[in-house]
């Protein structure tokens, strides 16, 4: 299968839509609200290690969501079965920062991929040290070069982080969080606001499409279990409320973020990313998704 052409064909398909297509680029904050919305980038890289790339596929973006997949990577490895203790693993149906069913659930998030959530990793990986510096090692090990936070993003998640902050004193107030709440959103904002390309995100979540081991990073990153579950995750809940139409359309793990990017993995095969910053309803990117869907229909690679 040649898998360049086939990148190349899906970025000619849909590079003319790019402006026409309805989206909208998240508008919270000023710096993702300036994004171009005309830009269109997808990159892969196999087991073996070929990689193949098309359009803006060495841009960098603010990977925002996704960074929820590489934390939960951390926190399974350090704490495994732990970790379950005070964090669910059902898909939520409600918005991905919505208040409601904590309330309902006694301040236990109902997956690491909601924001509640990936605050709650967030304090796991406090108390086990230096969240951040651990999260971008992490990343440059992966990508095999230095990975940076914008810290103009960082900033503007704590300027308008209302939500969030109401989320982790929420947590707080249940026992769910161990550490001091700024410290923790700290932790969450900056995540947040760390900056990829395409290529950097295909590159680094390889380990997700061979059992756990990464060939970059020298030591298996995570066990064959703890890799499946990531993966049940994010095919269940990594989309925001989408999850279900993305199992359906597309049916691979797959992990968005507001930024515009989507990681997706096929198992045994190779891990995808694409990125364009017009966003769909759901707020997953509405390029990216439609860019999936020729991916799978082009090379008939999904799990179902
Ligand atoms: N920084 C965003 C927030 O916490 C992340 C949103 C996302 O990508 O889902 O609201």
């Amino acid at each position: 299968m040649d898998l360049q052409l086939i990148l190349d064909q899906i970025n000619s398909e849909l590079r003319p839509l790019l402006g026409t297509s309805g989206g909208k680029v998240a508008s919270y904050i000023p710096a993702l609200a300036r994004v171009s919305p005309l830009q269109f980038g997808i990159a892969l890289r196999t087991c073996e290690g070929e990689v193949a790339q098309a359009g803006d596929s060495a841009v960098p973006f603010s990977i925002q969501s996704m960074s929820k997949m590489f934390s939960l990577t951390l926190a399974i490895r350090s704490l495994d079965e732990a970790l379950w203790d005070r964090i669910g693993r059902e898909p939520s149906g409600s918005p991905f920062n919505s208040l409601v069913q904590l309330e309902t659930e006694r301040g236990i998030p109902r997956n690491p991929f909601i924001n509640a959530g990936a605050i709650a990793v967030a304090d796991r990986l406090v108390s086990l040290g230096d969240a951040n510096v651990e999260l971008l090692a992490l990343l440059g090990r992966l990508c095999g070069e230095p990975i940076r936070i914008d810290a103009e993003v960082a900033q503007s998640e704590a300027d308008t982080g209302f939500r969030n902050t109401a989320l982790a004193n929420f947590m707080k107030g249940f026992g769910t969080l161990d550490n001091d709440v700024a410290t923790v959103l700290d932790v969450y904002f900056q995540q947040c606001a760390i900056a990829m390309t395409c290529e950097q995100v295909a590159c680094a979540a390889g380990y997700l499409c061979r059992d756990g081991r990464h060939p970059l990073a020298g030591v298996p990153v995570l066990s064959s279990a703890q890799t499946r579950r990531v993966n049940a995750l994010m095919l269940t809940c990594g989309t925001y409320d989408a999850a279900g139409e993305f199992a359906f359309r597309i049916g691979l793990p797959c992990k968005s973020g507001v930024g515009g990017g989507i990681v997706a993995v096929v198992p045994d095969r190779l891990t995808l990313c694409v990125w364009s910053p017009a966003l769909d309803a759901t707020g997953n990117s509405l390029l990216g998704r439609q860019a999936l869907e020729l991916f799978v229909a082009k090379t008939g690679l999904s799990v179902f």
